[in-house]
């Protein structure tokens, strides 16, 4: 129980991404579960369909880019992008840094 209740902690941390445009704070957003994830158990960039606040587009990173272009992208909080956030970034040329390192 003790360990489970770890496991939901972890996928339901708090990611923030921060869009910084000529060195100015332009946009941000967080990424965070209203309800239990349902993908506890799961390895880190699958079942993402399983769990409606893991699922793009409800990362914080594509939703801070709404709008954004030319800009970087400071993802807190987490170690990993997924391949849909990743390619919008890239067609609005927004670079990416993690600056999570769990
Ligand atoms: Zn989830
Ligand atoms: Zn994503």
């Amino acid at each position: 129980m003790k360990i489970q209740k770890r496991l939901q902690k972890k996928k339901q941390r708090t990611v923030i991404a921060i869009i910084v445009k000529d060195g100015m704070v332009v946009s941000y957003a967080t990424n965070e579960h209203k309800e239990p994830c349902k993908r506890i158990g799961y390895p880190t960039g699958e079942g993402y369909e399983l769990c409606e606040w893991c699922n793009y587009p409800n990362h914080a990173e594509y939703k801070a880019s709404q709008g954004i272009r030319d800009a970087k992208c400071y993802l807190i909080g987490h170690y990993y992008a997924c391949d849909s956030c990743k390619s919008e970034l890239d067609k609005r040329n927004i670079e990416l840094f993690i600056i999570g390192n769990e």
